[in-house]
């Protein structure tokens, strides 16, 4: 991989351009994390990079940038600029193209994230992101509390990298965050929505979780729950404590999760019935939730008789044929019962028990 991203550099600096690897990459790099996507600055314009790179060229879609994809590695490979003025604490009013890379950085959020790599391979740091990095703290390019009011993003971005990487907040930034917070309830819900994942998904949640609360972010950002979320180890299972489907966006399938882990979360998740029903994914969310041991949800889940309707050694053909009548609503109702009877392990699930069962009670 870095083996790629050298030679992409070459390509670059052999034509007389400067071009750098930086950003997470790096930053994860020197942590010994693996990354899979790969920051590019460099002095070349994106109308150079797509002379070079004509045909592995994404259609761009941020001005000044350009996606590269070599040996199925993805390049976001971004001009060296300056930002002028911010609109809306979030976007440069205009971006000015440059030739200098120690300009370019100072752009940038936090000092972890500027420490760039060239194509030897050798790191090159002129912001002190490494020392940052040695000892686990996030601190901002510049004046955090200019940096957060020019874009309201950095301040989730903080948070997310404190998070993921569990390193601590510079107390400056912990003073700029509390005063620009208001700010984030101009960030839309997508923005928000991305960061939160991120920070919920990590396997330091809570520790996320906790400095949310700690910087008084939770109001901002309209989670009233938050401190409802306990130790859950799933990203779902925080949006459902969360409660906020009607503000912030989800896709069909998490909204279709998030409701049976909420439906799941009322009941008792090692009930067959329930298991059966919710499935094992939204039991064992809530079960998490509730307090049950997920083992055991897991064992009993395994155990079931039957874990779909398929399983039932009945049809809907079967029925109509025992009862002697034409489809109808009442279907539903005899699979409903003859399931319940089978999970509790009433009735047998053999085909000739369940008939004999039917013709008694429903003929
Ligand atoms: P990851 O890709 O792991 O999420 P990253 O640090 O690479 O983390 P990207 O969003 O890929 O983050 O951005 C690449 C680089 O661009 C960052 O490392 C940082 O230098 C700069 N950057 C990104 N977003 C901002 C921002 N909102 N303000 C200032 N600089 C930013
Ligand atoms: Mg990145």
């Amino acid at each position: 991989m870095l083996e790629v991203a050298l030679k992409l550099l070459e390509e670059i600096t052999s034509r007389g351009f400067k071009a750098y690897i930086v950003g997470g990459f790096v930053r994860d790099y020197i942590l010994g994390i693996n990354s899979n996507d790969i920051d590019i600055t460099t002095s070349a314009t994106p109308k150079d990079i797509k002379e070079i790179f004509d045909d592995s060229c994404l259609p761009s879609e941020d001005y000044g940038s350009v996606t590269v994809i070599m040996k199925g590695i993805r390049f976001e490979i971004t001009t060296f600029r300056k930002e002028i003025g911010y609109i809306d604490n979030r976007r440069p009013a205009e971006v000015k193209y440059i030739d200098d890379l120690y300009e370019d950085l100072l752009r940038r959020d936090f000092t972890i994230n500027t420490i760039c790599m060239d194509e030897d391979g050798n790191i090159v740091d002129l912001l002190n992101g490494q020392e940052d990095l040695k000892n686990g703290v996030i601190k901002t390019v510049g004046i955090a509390k200019d940096r957060f009011e020019e874009d309201v993003l950095r301040i989730l971005r903080a948070v997310r990298f404190a998070t993921i990487l569990d390193f601590r907040l510079d107390n400056e930034v912990i003073d700029a965050i509390k005063d620009r917070r208001e700010l984030l309830s101009s960030l839309s819900y997508n923005r928000k929505k991305e960061e939160l994942d991120k920070i919920f998904g990590s396997s330091y949640a809570n520790k996320g979780i906790e400095l949310l609360l700690g910087l008084g972010l939770d109001k901002y950002l309209e989670l009233e729950n938050l401190s409802k979320v306990k130790c859950t180890s799933s990203l779902i299972g925080v949006w459902t404590v969360l409660d906020v489907l009607d503000k912030y966006p989800f896709s069909a399938n998490e909204r279709e999760l998030i409701s049976a882990v909420k439906e799941a979360l009322n009941y008792n998740n090692l009930d067959p019935y329930t298991l059966y029903r919710f499935g094992l994914y939204a039991n064992s969310v809530a079960g998490e939730i509730n307090g049950y041991d997920i083992k055991n949800i897991t064992e009993s889940y395994n155990n079931l008789v039957i874990q779909s309707k398929k399983d039932l050694d009945i049809s809907s053909q079967d029925i109509m044929n025992c009862l002697n009548r034409e489809p109808g609503s009442y279907l539903k109702e005899i699979y409903g019962d003859v399931e319940r009877q089978v999970l509790y392990k009433r009735l047998e699930n053999n085909k000739d028990r369940i008939i004999e069962y039917i013709i008694s009670k429903y003929r």
